[in-house]
């Protein structure tokens, strides 16, 4: 099955699900939304009350933020791809209880497998504790502690690199926690040099750093 066709599966299947208590509350579950063949691979919280309308992920203030930081390091938000530990927005916008991340688990997984990006990037404390707790087999000491750390994650047998930070929505009134994300923002930037081919030729063909990003150069390496 292409891309394609396997995320209209996970779709259905998100819009379609009972698996927690949160399907009562939501007008539109937020599966998620970005390029299939992303490097990176942001995973924030819950829907807001604007993704909750919308069906979109990070549509409010916090991702006007996240949109700045992207665009501060050179990448666009249809460069990577953007979806939550839940699907569906919690009531008075209250924190995901673990049993509905849990629950939630089975579509975050699916997401990852297809996405199958090179670098993870936690926003916050739940999507962090649940790839270090439930992913990594480590223990999760709060975002403060963790972000800006680095680490490897074996999924599906390959090697991906993991970068907590905060969510944009405890940022957008903290100037202190914004240059924070600057900062982390700035480490994805470095990270993605790294494992980018540009002094690389493909198939005969220079590919830029950005064309690898956008997952051109990926596709002709399949
Ligand atoms: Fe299903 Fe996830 Fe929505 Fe719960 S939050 S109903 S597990 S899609």
């Amino acid at each position: 099955m292409g891309k394609d066709a396997e995320w209209r599966e996970i779709v259905k299947a998100i819009e379609e699900c009972r698996a927690c208590p949160l399907h009562r509350f939501r007008r539109n579950p937020v599966p998620g939304e970005g390029s299939l063949n992303a490097q990176v691979l942001f995973l924030g919280e819950a829907p807001g009350r604007r993704e909750d309308e919308t069906g979109r992920p990070f549509v409010g203030a916090a991702g006007k933020l996240l949109d700045e930081l992207l665009q501060e390091i050179g990448l666009r938000r249809g460069d990577v791809f953007i979806t939550n530990v839940v699907k569906c927005r919690p009531p008075n916008n209250r924190d995901p209880k673990p049993e509905e991340v849990e629950a939630c688990s089975i579509h975050t997984l699916r997401i990852l497998r297809l996405v199958s990006p090179a670098v993870i990037v936690t926003l916050g404390n739940h999507s962090g504790r649940f790839v270090y707790e439930e992913l990594m087999g480590r223990s999760w000491r709060g975002v403060t502690r963790e972000r800006g750390r680095v680490h490897d994650l074996l999924l599906e047998g390959r090697k991906v690199k993991v970068l907590s930070t905060y969510h944009p929505a405890a940022a957008l009134y903290n100037p202190k926690l914004r240059d924070r994300l600057k900062d982390d923002f700035s480490t994805l930037r470095k990270l993605l040099d790294e494992l980018s081919p540009s002094r690389q030729n493909i198939n005969g063909k220079r590919v830029t750093i950005l064309d690898y990003i956008r997952g051109s150069a990926r596709n002709e390496e399949r």
